[in-house]
């Protein structure tokens, strides 16, 4: 499960943040998973809790933002909203999209005690 990879390396960015900030105890983790990343927010949550065990982060609670899919349709010359990556412009079911959100996949916020 790749799930697990992107935790292990969250919660090492978070341990370094630890660090950094001196802080010894997370409360809130903010992760930001949009539509179109290749990270399913269940499985993050279940893998999120498994690697911080024994970490900074350990019994944090898990905030997941889902940034909707937002592409630029050259044919429309306007930003529109998809539910997948391959999807069709929803206006002129047209293919020559550009993604420009959506694939976010990051620690956006941490609640610190
Ligand atoms: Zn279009």
């Amino acid at each position: 499960m790749h799930e697990m990879a992107l935790s292990e390396s969250m919660i090492l960015i978070i341990e370094q943040e630890a660090v950094r900030q001196r802080f010894d105890r997370v409360k809130t983790v903010c992760l930001e998973i949009g539509v179109l990343s290749h990270a399913e927010p269940e499985a993050m949550g279940f893998c999120f809790e498994a690697v911080s065990r024994g970490t900074v982060a350990e019994g944090a609670r898990l905030e997941i933002q889902r940034p909707p899919g937002e592409a630029w349709c050259m044919d429309c010359a306007g930003t529109i909203e998809i539910a997948r990556r391959f999807d069709p412009c929803p206006r002129c079911g047209g293919h020559q999209l550009q993604v420009t959100g959506g694939e976010e996949l990051r620690v956006k916020e941490l609640e610190v005690v």
